[in-house]
């Protein structure tokens, strides 16, 4: 069983994907992580994230063993992340890693901009979780001062701006919904709700028995 999870930053999709990957008991792959991962190597090596040698030379070169690092949760790591992302040959190297994973058994939940998309189109529950731009920036705003950073509305609002315009335009797996993905609008949900409505979407997909 593979579910693929998509949609923009800060939508709820990483603590909705997590939560979904334990209550079916499937191996859970957040897969901003790889292109973060990417973007953060081609900064330590002192290059442009958006330099598509570099880019590509760091996807290929990429290590599944630094995923872990917290550092790549930070916002430097989302901004480099959207721009070797819009590198064709960055998706490229990425995309046996992600379908390997998704092969595994007993299945997986895998979240990202392009998973119903282009890296598990046959997945047999597709979600386009989203929620409004001013909900997002809010929560991702939350979150940064939570942690301790300091961050401010106008500036936070203004990234996550670009970020979907990025993500959105570029020309190759832009973020759209597939065709047959349910999407979930989490603006008025919390974090219990999203969960019981994907249970819900899931369950009503599955084959009974
Ligand atoms: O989901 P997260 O915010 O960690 O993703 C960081 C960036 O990585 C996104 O803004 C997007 O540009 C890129 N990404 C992608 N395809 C995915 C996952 C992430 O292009 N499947």
């Amino acid at each position: 069983m593979i579910i693929a999870i998509d949609g923009p930053a800060a939508a709820g999709k990483g603590t909705l994907a997590r939560r979904l990957a334990g209550y079916f008991g499937l191996n859970y792959l957040d897969t901003g992580l790889l292109y973060r991962a990417v973007g953060m190597a081609v900064l330590h090596a002192g290059g442009d994230p958006a330099d598509p040698a570099a880019a590509e030379l760091a996807a290929r070169q990429l290590d599944p063993g630094v995923l872990a690092d917290p550092t790549l949760r930070g916002e430097e790591a989302g901004g480099a992340a959207s721009k070797v992302a819009a590198i064709p040959a960055v998706r490229a190297a990425l995309l046996d890693f992600q379908r390997a994973f998704a092969a595994r058994p007993p299945g997986a939940v895998l979240d990202g901009r392009d998973i119903g998309t282009v890296v598990c189109p046959g997945a047999e529950s597709k979600l386009f979780v989203m929620a409004s731009l001013e909900k997002r920036a809010e929560r991702r705003l939350k979150e940064l001062l939570d942690k301790g950073e300091r961050a401010i509305w106008e500036r936070v609002l203004q990234d996550m701006k670009e970020r979907d315009e990025r993500d959105s335009a570029r020309s190759v797996a832009p973020l759209v919904p597939a065709d047959d993905a349910v999407v979930l609008d989490t603006s008025e949900l919390d974090a219990d709700a999203a969960f019981a409505a994907a249970v819900d979407i899931i369950s009503q997909r599955r084959p009974a028995g």
